[in-house]
Parts: structure tokens; sequence; C-alpha cells
């Protein structure tokens, strides 16, 4: 929000709704017949959530174990929440020992398969022993409660075992997914004055080993505060040990108790702490607390996925991302939920790996982003349909606007026309999801997030605080605090004041551009900083975007403003080709006229072979912006999947 130069036009705040899309999917009737939500219940807890917040949440939060009551629901001093105040309880506590007596102790926790195939299953039990060995192993490292914890691991169990165990003695974690370089791994570890990194000594991508420890040292050059590494052995590749600093974490787990006691915490103790993913400009560390927080992971991972006893759920995020901490491992473990991990890449061995997952172990739900999604529709339907889906019953997509072909094509081909698809808007700051339709309870439009989770009080507004009514485009705020909102920015409050509490008076604001429909269904446009003011109009990127998407030749597109004498800014577009097709520019124009309005007609296409993309996978238009003005690419571009991908960009012709 913060990176955009400032020749960028004022925005006068209302966005154009020019895509029309009146597709609306109804969840059959067999699945809406035994849906733990149905839509009078919705409407009811709804309302309650918002008139009645204190009797709603205590009794959400009453159906988890607190080693001290709390004394109130909520404290909110704008634009400080504390929720469930005095209250104790420990969030590790109540994902394991809490469901293991209640007798889910023989139940699969996590079923892990390697990116080599190799498979790992924990039953509760057995993560809850892991998990209580490893609370050993941190205290006895000198890890004390409130102390901060860096975690950088390849997706393995180790991974959500660590988390566990520093939330089962009040360590705050720091997860910075492993991708990262070792500047980003460094500053993160700075920010967070971690004492302690637990890393491993690789991690495969893509059939490769890649070498953490190397980073890890690297990093530890630069990180003054940090005392010790403890290292995980995935991949065998012995890696030097710097004696006195370095440990082996199998070394220290195999002499560790296994008796471990929860140690309680403040309802509003730092559970962790999360940069967000980078798409706008510099990673900001988001905090969050643990009462709140473990009270809406319970409660939306049991409605948004309709969870019941037998599924086998998995969400293909990373831990590294919020979508790993909130819905791999917190949500789906406080609902004693069977949750598979799977390692590796989408495409290794080759594309037709997830469908392979789903086949074998029987996945009931499936949670990915639209940009996984829209590289499998680019390979075409074949893939999937080689496969037995058939276990599928739910499918979810998180993290960007979801293109309407590409949810069509998400509920069609993957969900065999029978799974509803919920599509979740939420972000780092947010926690927990924060708009979708319920399954079973709401129909669905494609493009559209949909209505409020519990508590959650949406609104259109102008920068002025105005709110708009249907159909009008504006700013996405929320008008009140929620359980499992994010606290601060970690040692810069004044940020978080300004950044989330400062754009309009007394409301949220989300940095989104988005509309609500007369149901109520919210729509999210794009980014506010990406919004294009074409001729006076102001265009959102994910319109714009769907109709080039719904071109058959088109897979990916991503489009940004250029400044235009004439019209104020003109539509460029970055346009991914469908495997094996071509793309006819001046039909591809005609189409996007036809579809939404010659007014976003792009004056230039570029035709890519990649859009640069976060190592979250979402695109990101502010170096697009740069390349289509013909600018020197400026910015931190350490948090892009593929640097390289942009002097491609700038070196192709425009057409
Ligand atoms: P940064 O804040 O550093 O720019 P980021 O916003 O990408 O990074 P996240 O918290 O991972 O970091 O992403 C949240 C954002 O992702 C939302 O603000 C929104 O723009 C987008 N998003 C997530 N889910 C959806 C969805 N279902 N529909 C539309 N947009 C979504
Ligand atoms: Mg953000």
């Amino acid at each position: 929000m913060s990176d955009q130069p400032a020749t960028r036009p004022a925005p006068s705040d209302h966005i154009d709704n020019v895509l029309h899309e009146n597709r609306v999917i109804a969840p059959s009737e067999e699945f809406a017949a035994s849906a733990r939500v149905s839509p009078e219940q919705y409407q009811e807890m709804y309302r309650r959530s918002l008139d009645d917040p204190e009797g709603f949440w205590g009794d959400v939060a009453g159906e988890l174990v607190w080693m001290k009551p709390w004394e109130r629901v909520l404290d909110w001093q704008e634009p400080h929440a504390q929720w469930f105040v005095g209250g104790e309880t420990n969030i590790a506590y109540n994902a394991l020992d809490r469901n293991v007596a209640r007798g889910l102790g023989d139940k699969t926790a996590i079923l892990w398969e390697g990116e080599d195939g190799e498979v790992r299953t924990y039953t509760y039990s057995e993560l809850l022993r892991e998990v209580k060995k490893a609370a050993n192993v941190l205290t006895e490292l000198g890890v004390q409660k409130g102390d901060r914890v860096t975690l950088y691991l390849p997706l393995i169990p180790e991974a959500a075992i660590a988390m566990l165990a520093c939330a089962r003695i009040g360590a705050v974690h720091s997860v910075v997914f492993a991708g990262f370089s070792v500047s980003a791994l460094a500053d993160r570890i700075n920010n967070a004055q971690s004492k302690l990194l637990i890393t491993a000594d690789a991690g495969y991508r893509r059939g490769q080993p890649v070498n953490l420890k190397a980073n890890a040292d690297e990093a530890a050059q630069n990180t003054p505060t940090l005392e010790k590494i403890l290292v995980v052995n995935r991949a065998g590749t012995n890696p030097p040990m710097q004696p006195g600093r370095d440990l082996w974490w199998d070394e220290l787990m195999n002499a560790a108790s296994a008796e471990h006691e929860a140690v309680p915490v403040d309802s509003e103790h730092p559970l962790f702490l999360l940069y967000t993913s980078g798409s706008t400009g510099q990673p900001k560390g988001v905090l969050h607390t643990t009462g709140g927080y473990m009270v809406n992971m319970y409660l939306t991972t049991q409605t948004v996925f309709d969870l019941r006893d037998d599924d086998v759920y998995w969400c293909t995020a990373d831990i590294g991302w919020v979508t790993g901490h909130s819905y791999s491992v917190y949500g789906p473990l406080l609902n004693g939920a069977t949750v598979l991990m799977y390692e590796g890449a989408p495409n290794h061995p080759d594309w037709g790996r997830f469908w392979e997952i789903v086949q074998k172990h029987g996945v009931t739900i499936l949670y990915t982003a639209p940009t996984a999604i829209r590289s499998f529709m680019r390979q075409g339907d074949d893939l999937p349909a080689q496969y037995d889906l058939s276990s599928l019953r739910l499918l979810g997509s998180v993290g960007e606007p979801i293109n309407p072909e590409a949810w069509m094509w998400y509920q069609r081909v993957i969900g065999g026309g029978r799974c509803p698809v919920v599509d979740t808007w939420w972000q780092t700051e947010t926690g927990g999801i924060m708009l979708t339709t319920l399954p079973g309870a709401h129909p669905s439009k494609p493009g559209s997030a949909g209505l409020p989770m519990f508590g959650v009080d949406p609104a259109i507004m102008t920068h002025e605080g105005e709110e708009l009514g249907p159909d009008e485009g504006g700013l996405l705020v929320i008008k009140r605090p929620w359980p499992s909102m994010l606290r601060t920015v970690y040692g810069d409050d004044a940020r978080y004041r300004k950044s989330y509490w400062g754009e309009i008076p007394h409301v949220y604001f989300a940095g989104d551009g988005a509309r609500r429909d007369a149901d109520g269904y919210v729509t999210v446009v794009g980014r506010v900083d990406d919004v294009l003011n074409v001729s006076g109009h102001r265009l959102g990127t994910m319109e714009i975007e769907s109709a080039l998407v719904a071109h058959p030749a088109v897979a990916e597109a991503a489009v940004v403003g250029r400044p235009d004498e004439v019209k104020g800014e003109s539509v460029v577009a970055f346009v991914l080709p469908q495997s094996g097709q071509e793309v006819d520019p001046g039909e591809l124009r005609a189409h996007v006229a036809r579809e939404i309005g010659a007014l976003a007609r792009p004056d230039a296409i570029i035709i890519a072979d990649a859009l640069p993309k976060t190592r979250s996978g979402k695109i990101m238009r502010r170096f697009l912006r740069q390349i289509a003005a013909g600018k020197e690419i400026q910015g931190d571009t350490s948090t892009l999947e593929d640097p390289g991908v942009l002097e491609r960009l700038a070196a192709t012709e425009a057409v």
C-alpha cells in the first residue's frame, strides 16, 4: 500500500462493475440435506454473532478447554482488541490432548506424503507424544514462554510438530517459507529477534534437494540474537554442523522425555508471527495471539469445510503461509480431523501428482489456490480424467480472486460437477476465513467469494467512510473486531494503526477493492493499488483478467494500467496461452470488448511464458506496471518465485 509512485491517479474510490457473471450454482440436494450448517442455521448464527457477540463466541469457546475461564469475551479499545480477557488456555493442548481425551487417540492426525513418495502417518496419540518430546527439547535448549523461534522447514511433519511444540510451551513461532532466500530469512529472524532457528539439512523441490542448512548458516552470520540451530535430517545430505551452535533434531528427540504438561497461557499471549506474502510491498510481521485465533480456527474449519469424522482433508498450502497455519495445522487439528500434507511440487513428477494423491489417499476435501487451478487448467482435462477423484466431496479456493472460468473448470473437471466449491477470502491479517459461501447452505456465484462468516461485518466504502450500495464497487472494510484479527504489526504498532485502522476512520481497511450484490455476496475485484483508471472509469484487475481467461486460448492473464495522455491509463495485458495454443491478438481484443466493453480492450498484449508471482503463487502486478510503462524494475523482488520472469517480459514486444 505504501510503495506506489505518487503519479498514480488519486483514487475516486468507486470501482466500475464490468464483468457480467450471472451463473449461480446451487449445492446438490444430497449435499445440502446432510450439511453441517443449513441456510436457516447460518442466518440465525450470523445474526446472533453480530447482535450478541459475547454470547455467540462464549458458546463456541466453551467447546474448547480453558485452564482458567475468561472474565470478558471482548475488550475493544480501537484499534486494539482483546478476546476472552483473563482466560488461560493452550492451543496445542486443545488440538492434541483434548482430542486424545475424547477418544480420538488412534485416529490419524497427519497423513504425510513426501515428494519422493514416502508416506508417514501420525495418530493423535503419536502426534501428541512427538509434540511433548519436542516441547521438552525446546525447553532444554532454553526456549522460554514468549521467546520467538524461527522455523525454516520443508513441508514435513516436523514442521507441524515444531509449531505445536512452540505453542505448547508458550513460545512464539515465526515460520519462514523454505523457498525464501538467505536475506529474507535473516531479515525475519532479526525482526523477530529469535534465539532459536529450526531448519532441515535440505528439502525436496522437483526431485532436487534444496540446501536449507547452507542458507541458515549464511543467514546466521547476520543474526546476532540467534544462539542455536536445530536441524532436522530430511534428505541425508550431511551438512557441516557448527559445534556448540548446531544440533540434530533426531538426537535430542530420541533423548527427550515424552512427559510434558502444556503451559497455560493468557488468551492474549502471542501465538505466532507471520510475514505477509509481499504482493504489494514490504512484508509486514503480523502478530496473532492465542484464544481468539483458536476459537475462530475451530469454528471456521468445521463450518466452511463441513468437516465430518471420516474426512481426509487436504489443504495444499505450505506451512510458510497463513493458510498452512490456519487450515493445515491449527483449524483441522482442533477439530480432530485427518490432515493430509504433501511435501513437494504439484508438477512432480508430472501434473498428475495431486490427482494421484487424491486417488491414493481418498481425499474428500481439497483446498488449494487459483494459481494452481489455472496451471492445471492449462494442462487440459485429460490428465485429471486418468485418476479416480470420486472420493472428493468439497473443494476450496484461497489466495486470489478466482476467475469464473477457472471456478467452473475446478467444479466440473476436479469436482465432477458434484462438489460444492467454497471461494474463501481472507488475509494473513484476518487469521481465518472472512467471506465465503457455506457448502450446503448457500449457492455459489463463480468469481464471488460470498457472504460474511460469523462475527464478520463487512462493508464497501469510499475513503471518506461513506458506505456504498448494492453493486457499487469500492473499498472492502470490516466494521468491527473479530476474534482472529491481527493484534499488531510486530514491533511497529504505528504501522498497524496506520495501515489497517488509519486509512478510513473506525474500520479495518483490507486493501482490496470489492462490491456487494443485492444478495449480500461480496466479489473481490483486486487490490486497491492495482485498480486501473481508464477514461475516468476505474476497473478492477480481476474482471478484465477473467474476461481474458474466458477465451479458450488463454490460460492465465494479468492486466495493469500504463499512463496514457488521452485516457489517463490504457490497459496492458500479459497473457499466458493455453498449452499448445496460439493467441490471436485481434481476436482477443474483440473478445474482451464483447465480454466487458470496448473500454477494457487491451492496448497492448504481451504474450508471456510465465507471470511474476510471489512464492505463494500470487500475481505481482506492481512489477508488471513498471514493465508496461517501459521503466526500470524497482522495489524488492526477493519475494518473487522466479525473478528472471521480469527480464523476459521486459524483452518481449507487445502485440
Ligand atoms: P502483502 O499484504 O504483503 O501485499 P498479500 O496481501 O498477498 O501480501 P496474504 O495475506 O497472503 O498476503 O494475502 C491476502 C490477500 O490475498 C487478500 O488481501 C486478497 O487480495 C487476496 N485474496 C485471498 N483470498 C482471496 C479470495 N478468495 N478472493 C479474492 N482475493 C483473495
Ligand atoms: Mg495483504
